[in-house]
């Protein structure tokens, strides 16, 4: 496992925790973990926001800047977040657009389904299911 990429993982973990986030590991691949943090908002009526970053291992701009983002304390607190930073460990390993088994997780529209049964094999199950259904649909235009 490539040194930088370990350093990335922990270090979205500890800026998370400083930030207020829970930290989870939700499952792994190729023996990467596969985090998630949330943070629920005190504020009435919070909405629920989703992000994720890292799908593609080629493009490591989305958690570096989202690594920003949490180490500037920059999500506002009116809102629940739910984040995936990471989805492709072992692409940004490798820095190779697809997974270690070989999926461009931003193409399949079966990702969605193969997630929701990744996700409902971990005790996060219930919360990600709205998300996880989103991910077709937040594709980039040019994608
Ligand atoms: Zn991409």
């Amino acid at each position: 496992m490539n040194p930088p990429i370990v350093k990335l993982i922990e270090k979205f973990q500890s800026s998370a925790a400083a930030v207020g986030f829970e930290v989870e590991t939700f499952g792994r691949v190729a023996g990467w973990p596969l985090i998630a943090l949330s943070r629920k908002s005190t504020t009435a009526k919070a909405q629920n926001i989703y992000l994720s970053s890292g799908i593609h291992g080629d493009e490591p701009a989305g958690p570096l800047a989202l690594l920003q983002l949490l180490q500037d304390d920059a999500l506002p607190r009116r809102h629940n977040y739910w984040i995936c930073p990471v989805l492709n460990p072992s692409g940004l390993d490798a820095r190779m657009r697809e997974n270690a088994h070989g999926l461009d997780l931003n193409r399949p529209f079966s990702l969605s389904i193969s997630l929701y049964y990744t996700y409902r094999r971990s005790r996060l199950a219930r919360r990600y299911v709205w998300a996880v259904t989103i991910l077709p649909a937040v594709r980039r235009p040019d994608e």
